[in-house]
């Protein structure tokens, strides 16, 4: 058996270039991981079938699992006969923006690939994620990239300067794929930040990270949900020194260098909100560990 950590993501920009004939949105975004996980337990078994238990009960543990469907995809690449058993002990909250679902995919195409000793390159695990979705390759690198395309295209960046991030999570769930479907490309009004973002990290500049903030779903979702503009807004008040929604939503993360003023923006938040977390970012490889 072995236990591998499926790290949660942010979004640092999310910009939309347009539609694709594929009917995906083609995007540019910045993500990077954070020190937020769901640990999973993935052993061979004598069985032939793949069984996936979650403890977060509303998470479908059949074939719509993410996480199934890499074990079946290792299953069919790599010819595995043996049975796969997942175990997710879920951490990160689920339909919030921040890639849980994508990110324990990943990890069992890691850890497939650890325990049977394949030693399959990045790429071609990222490739085989791409089939589970745009968000699994980014999971396959981890730390911090810009993802193209529809996601899948990965170039790894540099970390940002180390921080605290807070994150915010109001009680509803978003779906991604009902947010894509409001978006009206031709009523976005902010510009595009992911070149922003990534000439800000390559200079290690931490306020320049926080003023390249961006992320074009953010007013297609303030507009379903007021109450995730109130957090954000609520969340700048408090004092961070950058705040954006991730993904398509709800999260609302603030950034700050400064451990006090983290606490201080988390104790603020409890009031109106009941998942708040304090994490460091992971940001690069060299942190992972
Ligand atoms: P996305 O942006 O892809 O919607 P998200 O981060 O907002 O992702 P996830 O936590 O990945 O949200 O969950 C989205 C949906 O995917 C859930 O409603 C759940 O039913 C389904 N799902 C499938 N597999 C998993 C998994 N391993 N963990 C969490 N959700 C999963």
């Amino acid at each position: 058996m072995i236990t591998v950590k499926a790290p949660a993501k942010i979004n640092l920009t999310l910009d939309v270039i347009g539609k694709r004939e594929d009917g995906y949105h083609e995007v540019e975004m910045v993500m990077t991981t954070i020190d937020l996980a769901d640990r999973i337990d993935v052993a061979l078994t004598d069985q032939s079938g793949i069984a996936v238990d979650c403890t977060a009960a509303y998470v479908p543990t059949d074939a719509r699992n993410l996480a199934y469907q890499a074990a079946a995809l290792m299953k069919e690449a790599y010819g595995i006969r043996q049975g796969i058993a997942i175990r997710i002990d879920k951490r990160i909250p689920v339909a919030a923006g921040l890639g849980g679902g994508s990110s324990d995919a990943a990890a069992v195409l890691r850890a497939l690939d650890a325990l049977l000793g394949l030693n399959v390159s990045r790429e071609e695990l990222a490739a085989l994620g791409a089939r589970i979705g745009s968000d699994v390759p980014f999971f396959v690198y981890g730390g911090t990239a810009v993802a193209r395309g529809r996601g899948e295209r990965i170039e790894p960046v540099p970390a940002p300067p180390p921080c605290w991030v807070v994150l915010a999570k109001p009680p509803l769930a978003v779906s991604t794929a009902d947010v894509y479907r409001a978006l009206r490309l031709d009523a976005i009004d902010q510009p595009p930040t992911t070149a922003a973002m990534v000439d800000a990290l390559n200079r290690q500049d931490f306020a320049a990270v926080c003023r390249s903030l961006g992320n074009m779903l953010e007013a297609v979702t303030f507009s379903l949900h007021p109450e995730v503009r109130k957090l954000k807004e609520r969340m700048q008040a408090f004092g961070a020194e950058g705040v954006l929604m991730s993904g398509s939503g709800p999260t609302v993360f603030a950034l700050t260098q400064q451990l006090s003023r983290a606490r201080r923006i988390t104790n603020a938040l409890r009031g109106f909100c009941r998942d708040v977390y304090l994490v460091r970012l992971l940001g690069d490889e060299r942190q992972r560990a």
